[in-house]
């Protein structure tokens, strides 16, 4: 029977996530650290855990059939693969970062200037884009401290906090690239293969959903169930259902994360109560 090949990070940022992402989609998988490579027992999927710098290519050898990796390594190593999904998680943004004290007023300050990084295809992109010449210093790791050994005027690495440049004297002045984890395809993969592609993505749309989205119930007087309905965008029309106390009514409905709060006043300033929020599992439109 075809399996189809996932490549995920041994360890690293992304592994966990990547595990309790399948894990969330149903899929058994023993957790495989120090091990090459494991099997679902209950899906048609194999494991391969690899560095995070090898998947593109892996994925675009078909060694691996598909792959998670982050953004910053999919635009990076510039592999002939197909992003499928974004994940999100392991949001992080490739940036620029210049000495505290320097005045950066733009890219132009990076002219003639080192610039230490592990991304030069992104960092040459940058610089041709925004028409700076500038020397680029491949490095492979620990970029932060190449200022303060006067190897380089300039870094960009990725960023999530800026508590590390902080750290090392630097200030954070240019976003060049937003990135979180991907879901990656070879573009070759046969029908087979795409089959169980399509049902892995359809879980996991269903539990990004779920992620983005909270259960909600209240109770409302019946005289404000109207305006309470309308704040409600729900998947169709919210569920309503008679309290057992006269002239109340519970309303049952979803509503996604970005506008949560917002509405939650709304509904208490339109007389609803006992407010009850419950977290999703799997959400299927
Ligand atoms: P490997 O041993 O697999 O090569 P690594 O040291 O290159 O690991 P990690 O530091 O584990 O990689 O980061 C993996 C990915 O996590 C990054 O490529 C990026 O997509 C994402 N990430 C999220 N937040 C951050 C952050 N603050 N710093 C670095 N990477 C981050
Ligand atoms: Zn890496």
């Amino acid at each position: 029977m075809t399996k189809l090949r996932i490549g995920i990070q041994k360890s690293g940022r992304l592994h966990e996530d990547s595990m309790k992402l399948l894990k969330e989609c149903g899929i058994d998988v023993s957790n495989g650290v120090n091990k090459l490579k494991t099997e679902a027992s209950n899906f048609p999927l194999e494991v391969f855990f690899l560095r995070d710098d090898d998947i593109p290519q892996y994925v675009e050898d078909a060694v691996a059939d598909i792959g998670i990796v982050g953004e910053n390594v999919v635009y990076e190593k510039n592999k002939r693969i197909t992003v499928v999904e974004k994940l999100g998680f392991g949001k992080c943004r490739l940036s620029v970062a210049v000495r505290k004290g320097d005045d950066y007023d733009g890219p132009a300050f990076l002219e003639g200037k080192r610039i230490a990084t592990t991304y030069p295809v992104l960092v040459d992109r940058f610089l041709k884009e925004h028409g700076v010449s500038a020397d680029i210093h491949e490095i492979s790791g620990s970029v932060e401290i190449a200022p303060g050994i006067g190897l380089a005027e300039a870094i960009c690495d990725l960023v999530s906090s800026g508590s590390t440049l902080f750290m090392n004297g630097l200030k954070e002045v240019h976003p060049i690239l937003q990135s979180q984890a991907v879901l990656v395809r070879n573009n070759g993969l046969d029908q087979d293969r795409m089959d169980i592609l399509h049902k892995l993505l359809f879980r996991i749309q269903a539990v990004k959903k779920a992620r983005n989205n909270k259960y909600i119930l209240l109770n409302a007087p019946n005289e404000q169930l109207e305006e309470i309905i309308r704040l409600l965008p729900g998947m169709k029309s919210p569920t309503v259902l008679p309290l057992a106390e006269a002239g109340w009514s519970s309303v049952h409905s979803v509503l996604s994360e970005n506008e949560f709060w917002d509405i939650i006043e709304k509904l208490k300033a339109a007389g609803a109560q006992g407010i009850l929020v419950v977290p999703i599992e799997k959400m299927i439109v």
